[in-house]
């Protein structure tokens, strides 16, 4: 971090830069220029409140130098984090290896004829983990808001069935326990990505955590909101772009996989892609998905259902199994012109 200070500079106001800096615990760095003086900050500057720093008498602007996250940035960790998924009672997969990892399933667990029928479908085709909410926070508290812990138990009923490890959403601080029971990867949603008890909760967890990213939030905030799962012991985060609100009606949201080239500079941690919510409508999904991964995405995360027409939840951007399989196939033929397999 960096103080500013135009000339001309008072002797007394820049005393008081470094008094007041130095009491934070920090050394000063100071070099005069012909306009302008800049104070660099020595040390950890991360609990320094850039805003009060740029209220001392004589500042011009207080700017920041290095990331604010640490555990998540690629200083910290040059290569990528490879992250092992299921394992115990499943077929374990691999996330940010040479292998794309496809997360398929309905979105919400809706019964078991319907989950096992699904499941089956997206293993055959090659998915590798499946997909599916037994909670569904949902925008309005009228919504189907999923089967809950009957939901998980179908969940890990399919999982037997298929061997693939399941992911399924965590809607709160008090259900993690509960829903690392029967879940191999726990998803924290979009509409959760800020809820840092959450964060904190699911860090404790000894297993990999899909992030989503919030439908308003920033690359920055979603790295800060992985940083929260990093600092509280959990390596284990899964990134997922899933669409951000702009002023666009045409999509559900807009899918930014500028995010995924953005986020893999800047993080050794995998990243993958929804571009069902991303897009909200079927259509769409098989060309963004197939997008995400000529941008550089470890995976997809996919909505399939046998019936969309009769889905309880996300019946529009669902693609049914057969679109699902031929999607598998264009993705194994993209990621095989990037030197990947699917
Ligand atoms: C989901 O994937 O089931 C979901 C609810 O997505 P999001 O949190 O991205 O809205
Ligand atoms: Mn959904």
């Amino acid at each position: 971090m960096i103080i500013v200070m135009s000339r001309p500079v008072l002797p007394e106001n820049l005393d008081r830069v470094v008094t007041v800096v130095t009491a934070r615990g920090l050394e000063t760095h100071v070099s005069e220029g012909k306009e302008v003086v800049i104070v660099g900050l020595v040390g950890d500057v991360r609990q320094v409140d850039r805003q009060a720093l740029s209220r001392l008498p004589g500042v011009d602007r207080v700017v920041r130098v290095i990331q604010p996250f640490k555990l998540a940035s690629r200083t910290c960790q040059p290569q990528g984090s490879v992250i092992t998924v299921g394992g115990s009672g499943s077929t374990p997969v691999e996330v940010g290896g040479n292998k794309l990892a496809v997360i398929a399933g309905p979105c919400s667990v809706e019964g078991s004829e319907m989950l096992f029928e699904t499941a089956a479908a997206v293993r055959d085709s090659g998915a590798g983990a499946l997909r599916g909410g037994a909670f569904k926070p949902r925008t309005s508290p009228y919504s189907f808001q999923g089967l809950a812990e009957e939901g998980l138990h179908l969940l890990a009923a399919a999982r037997e069935r298929t061997g693939l490890p399941v992911v399924t959403e965590v809607p709160s601080p008090e259900k993690v326990e509960l829903v690392a029971r029967y879940a191999d990867v726990l998803q924290v949603g979009a509409r959760n990505m800020q809820n840092y008890a959450l964060l904190q909760e699911v860090g404790k967890s000894d297993l990999p955590v899909l992030l989503k990213r919030s439908m308003s939030a920033s690359i920055e905030e979603w790295l800060m909101a992985a940083e929260y799962i990093l600092a509280s012991g959990n390596h284990r985060v899964i990134l997922c772009e899933r669409g951000i609100r702009t002023f666009e009606t045409m999509t559900r949201n807009t899918l930014d996989l500028s995010a995924v080239a953005v986020a893999k500079k800047l993080s050794h941690l995998p990243v993958v892609v929804d571009p069902s919510h991303g897009t909200g409508y079927v259509e769409y999904v098989a060309p963004m998905a197939l997008a995400a991964v000529a941008a550089g995405a470890d995976g997809l995360l996919l909505e399939v259902h046998p019936r969309p027409a009769e889905a309880l939840c996300d019946g529009g951007q669902s693609l049914c199994p057969g679109d699902f399989a031929l999607l598998m196939d264009q993705v194994r033929a993209v990621a095989g012109v990037l030197g990947r397999e699917a």
